[in-house]
């Protein structure tokens, strides 16, 4: 093995990239900051709560992230722990959020899904749960706000199964809830944690001889610990077991219990999941599956984050490293153009703050300048013979209809309309027999960040209506009357001139696929 290779070798094992998949509200910013106190956070600006506080004087995000205080797009944190290394990719937890967070999904290795406890299974954490589902990648469960009243555990598994068809195992349990909480006890590691109340220096730790042992009765009292044997005899029994493939592929969550603000359940869940959590894989590509070991560098640009700073016009190129080792300035093909480039800007982005890499792993993302000339997919490598699989592309739910309020500007508008497709800022179709335009995305934001870039980067007004469309199907088949499309829906081309029809209702939908038996209506294009 080469010294290289023995490096890499090293320094993938260390390795932990995930995302936290959740609702808003849940707790993420919360969890988030709790982990990065436990490491001591190499690249970060300020505290994360700082992110979401309404004013951002000084700082250099988009307008629209000033304006209403929240994260639009993702960044990295980037923290040690133990001999590890972690990266957390933060997906925007408000209610807006856009296809740029489901693609922030396809670089992590992992998630972590934090449920509410008293919430259960919400919208947004079935939307993202779906997408890390269809990646087949391993789903740890956090159950937070303990200490809050809540819904029963196996409530919450029940759930976890019937919403989302994954089975789970309890890697800890609640002694107690809600104001009852008294402490967890760790099924795996045989150890009771004592819950104090607010003060987190006050976590207490106690190796148990199992569930039984009358120190917890001592702690918890009878009628606690009474409760905590049954569930756990019962889980025992009819429980599923720890499995460790399973849980890799994705068919298993282990679930943590804990509350975020107390601290109390988080570094057992940290440390537990630093254990089961997978390092950087094999990513398929042209060439095969390309091991992060593999000496020769090589990434795919997943999101771009453009006008970061609007005095400057710059964009961000966030890459995420498949193999090889990143070193500043160095050269790697472009595979789309075959061109080479120089990485001679590379950035860790995270808040306000913006730190220079110089070098860089296997499971690291690294934020690279962009002049314009990196597209969300984009396969870059030393050997320049590798092409990462496609991102997956996703339906939109949210329509409009979209006018220029200036006719002189036509050809700027056209130009800017091209250009946010290929970024993937939104998903164009126009209408068979009426040339209008419509607009498609996943997020009510990606439409206020196509007016605000339409704007201040082309110089045009757009006028959006919204249509009353919620699902789009592209339909493939031989004969294809337009006639047939008409009922509560409407017929319209994407960009590569395929059909596809937009419903108002999922009633509309299956009358549709009800009347055309020969026709496949596939979620996104062919
Ligand atoms: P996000 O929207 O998912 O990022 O959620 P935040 O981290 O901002 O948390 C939302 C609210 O829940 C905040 O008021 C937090 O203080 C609160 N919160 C977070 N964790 C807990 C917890 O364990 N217990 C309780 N009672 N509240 C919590």
């Amino acid at each position: 093995m080469s010294k290289l290779e023995q490096e890499l070798q090293q320094e993938v094992e260390k390795r932990r990239t995930f995302a936290i998949i959740s609702h808003p509200d849940a707790g993420k910013t919360t969890l988030t900051e709790k982990l990065l106190l436990f490491g001591g956070a190499i690249r970060l600006a300020g505290s994360v709560k700082a992110r979401k506080a309404s004013k951002h004087a000084t700082s250099d995000w988009m307008e629209i992230e000033k304006q209403r205080g929240i994260s639009v797009t993702s960044s990295v944190m980037q923290f040690d722990y133990k001999g590890h290394r972690i990266n957390i990719l933060d997906t925007p937890g408000h209610q807006d959020f856009s296809e740029d967070t489901y693609r922030t999904l396809t670089a992590a290795d992992s998630a972590v899904m934090l449920i509410d406890v008293a919430k259960g299974v919400e919208a947004q954490t079935i939307k993202l749960f779906q997408v890390c589902a269809k990646r087949g990648i391993p789903i740890f469960t956090f159950i937070n706000k303990l200490d809050r009243e809540g819904r029963s555990p196996f409530d919450l598994m029940e759930e976890l199964e019937q919403v989302l068809g994954i089975r789970s195992v309890p890697m800890n349990w609640p002694i107690g809830s809600g104001r009852e909480l008294c402490g967890i006890y760790d099924r795996m590691n045989n150890q009771v944690e004592l819950f104090q109340g607010d003060d987190e220096d006050e976590i207490e730790v106690k190796k148990v001889e199992g569930y039984t042992d009358p120190l917890i009765r001592e702690m918890a009292g009878e009628y606690l610990h009474d409760q905590l044997c049954q569930d756990l005899e019962l889980l025992d029994v009819a429980g599923d077991p720890f499995d460790l493939e399973k849980v890799k592929n994705g068919q298993l969550t282990p679930v943590f219990f804990g509350s975020a603000v107390n601290n109390f359940g988080v570094q057992t869940f940290l440390e537990n999941f630093l254990k089961l959590a997978p390092k950087p894989e094999p990513r398929h590509s042209t060439d095969g599956a390309i091991a992060p070991t593999n000496e020769k560098f090589s990434g795919y640009v997943f999101k771009i984050q453009a006008n970061m700073n609007p005095a400057h016009r710059d964009r961000i190129a966030f890459l995420r490293i498949v193999s090889g080792k990143f070193e500043r300035g160095m050269s790697v093909k472009q595979m789309r153009t075959g061109k080479d480039i120089k990485l001679a800007q590379p950035q860790q982005f995270l808040a306000q703050d913006r730190d220079i890499v110089s070098v860089a792993y296997p499971g690291d993302i690294i934020g690279l300048f962009d002049p314009g000339i990196f597209r969300i997919g984009d396969s870059l490598s030393q050997g320049g013979n590798v092409t990462f699989d496609e991102l997956p592309t996703f339906s939109p739910e949210i329509f409009a209809k979209v006018t220029v309020k200036n006719a002189l500007k036509h050809k700027q508008y056209q130009k800017g309309i091209d250009q946010l497709t290929e970024e993937g800022t939104i998903q164009v179709f126009t209408t068979v027999g009426f040339e209008d335009t419509l607009l498609g995305v996943v997020g009510q934001l990606q439409f206020e960040v196509f007016e605000y870039r339409m704007k201040f980067e082309y110089g045009v007004d757009v006028q959006l209506q919204r249509m009353p469309y919620q699902f789009a199907r592209w339909i493939v088949g031989d004969n294809i009357d337009p006639s047939k499309f008409r009922i509560n829906s409407t017929l319209v081309k994407d960009k590569k001139d395929n059909y596809v029809v937009l419903f108002e209702n999922e009633y509309a939908m299956r009358t549709a696929m009800d009347k055309n038996p020969d026709a496949k209506f596939l979620e996104t294009a062919p």
